[in-house]
C-alpha cells in the first residue's frame, strides 16, 4: 500500500522534508500557519492544505516538524488536533527537536486512540532535509517504525534506531549538546592559532586531517563561518532552546557536567548579543564579548 503523507510545520526543515517526498513520486500534503511556507512548499510538488482537520483526516502518516515540544503539544493534543481528529491506525513521526518527557506523553495520550507516536529528530540541516540525505535518530516500538520506514526511508540518509519513544530527543539533545561545545572551542581554537600566525583555512585542513575534527571543523566553519556567510539555516533561537534542553536532562539526571554547564551559560548570555533569528554560528563572534577574528 502506498501511505499517503501529510507534514505539519513547512519551515526550514519540515519543507525540505515535504519537497523531498513529493519529489521522489510520494503523496504528500502540508499545512503550516504561515501563508508563505505553504506557497513554498506548493511550488515544489506538496499538496497545500488550508484546513488543518481535513490534513489530519486525510492522510496515513503525519510527519511533524515544528519549534518546540509545546508546539508539539498543542498540534498532537489539543482542540482541534491529531488526538481530535486522527484515525486509528494513524502514525505521527515527530522530527521536532523536543523533549522526551513530551514525547512519552503524546505517545500515551494518543495510544488510547490507537495512533502511533515516533520521536524522530534528525540532524543535517536544511541542506539535508531538501536533498534527502539528514540523517534521523529513533525512539519507537519495532512494529510501528517497520510501517513507517518506506516514507522515512524516502526522506532522510540514515536512520538509527536508538530505542522506545523519547530515545530519539536523548540522542538527539546529546548530538546538539557536542555540537554547541565543538563550535564555541572550535572558535578558540582557530582564534588562537590566528593570532600565532596560522591562516584558519590551513588550519581546519589540518584539523579535518586530526584528531580535532568535528561538525565544527568539516562543516560549520568551512560552510557558514570562514567565508562570513552565516547562513546554515539554523536559528539562534532554536540552538539556544536545545542547549536548555541539555541542561534540563541533565538537572533530571542530576548530573554535573562541568564542561557543557559552562558552554551552556555562554550559548544563553548570548541573547544579550544576538537575537533568535539570527544564525546558530554567529555565536562564533560574540560568546566572551570578543570577535574571533572576524
Ligand atoms: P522553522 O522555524 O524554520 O520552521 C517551523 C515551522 O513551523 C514554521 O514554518 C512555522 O510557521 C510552523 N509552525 C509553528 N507552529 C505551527 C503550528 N501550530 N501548526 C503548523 N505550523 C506551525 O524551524 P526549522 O529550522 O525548520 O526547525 C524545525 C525543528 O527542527 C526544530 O525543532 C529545530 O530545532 C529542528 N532542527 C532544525 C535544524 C535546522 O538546521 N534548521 C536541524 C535539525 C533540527
Amino acid at each position: 500500500m502506498t501511505l499517503k503523507a501529510g507534514v505539519i510545520g513547512l519551515g526550514n526543515m519540515g519543507g525540505g522534508m515535504a519537497a523531498t517526498l513529493a519529489g521522489k513520486g510520494f503523496d504528500v500534503s502540508g499545512f503550516d500557519l504561515s501563508q508563505a511556507a505553504l506557497a513554498q512548499a506548493e511550488s515544489k510538488g506538496v499538496k497545500p492544505v488550508a484546513d488543518r482537520k481535513q490534513l489530519i483526516q486525510g492522510v496515513d502518516i503525519l510527519i511533524l516538524s515544528l519549534p518546540k515540544a509545546e508546539h508539539v503539544e498543542s498540534v498532537c493534543l489539543g482542540a482541534g488536533g491529531i488526538s481530535e481528529f486522527g484515525r486509528k491506525g494513524l502514525i505521527v513521526v515527530d522530527t521536532t527537536t523536543s523533549t522526551p518527557e513530551m514525547s512519552r506523553k503524546v505517545a500515551a495520550e494518543l495510544a488510547k486512540t490507537g495512533i502511533a507516536f515516533i520521536d524522530a529528530p534528525v540532524s543535517g540541516g536544511p541542506k539535508g532535509a531538501a536533498t534527502g540525505t539528514m540523517s534521523m535518530v529513533i525512539g519507537a516500538e519495532d512494529a510501528d517504525l517497520a510501517r513507517a520506514m518506506p516514507i522515512l526511508e524516502g526522506m532522510s540518509g540514515t536512520r538509527v534506531h536508538v530505542g522506545q519513544c523519547g530515545a530519539g530527543n536523548v540522542a538527539k539533545i546529546a548530538n546538539n549538546m557536542l555540537a554547541a561545545c565543538h563550535l564555541i572551542s572550535t572558535a578558540e581554537a582557530v582564534a588562537m592559532a590566528a593570532r600565532a600566525g596560522v591562516d584558519p583555512e590551513k588550519l581546519l585542513q589540518g584539523l579535518n586531517a586530526g584528531s580535532g575534527r568535528s561538525g565544527a571543523t568539516q562543516v560549520m566553519f568551512p560552510t557558514w563561518v570562514l567565508n562570513k556567510a552565516y547562513d546554515s539555516g539554523f536559528t539562534m533561537g532554536l540552538m539556544r532552546k536545545d542547549v536548555g534542553l541539555a541542561s534540563d536532562l541533565a538537572d533530571s539526571l542530576d548530573m554535573d557536567l562541568p564542561l557543557s554547564r559552562v558552554v551552556a551559560q555562554l550559548w544563553q548570555a548570548s541573547s544579550e548579543t544576538l537575537a533568535d533569528n539570527e544564525d546558530f554560528c554567529a555565536i562564533v563572534q560574540r560568546t566572551d564579548g570578543k570577535l574571533y577574528g572576524h
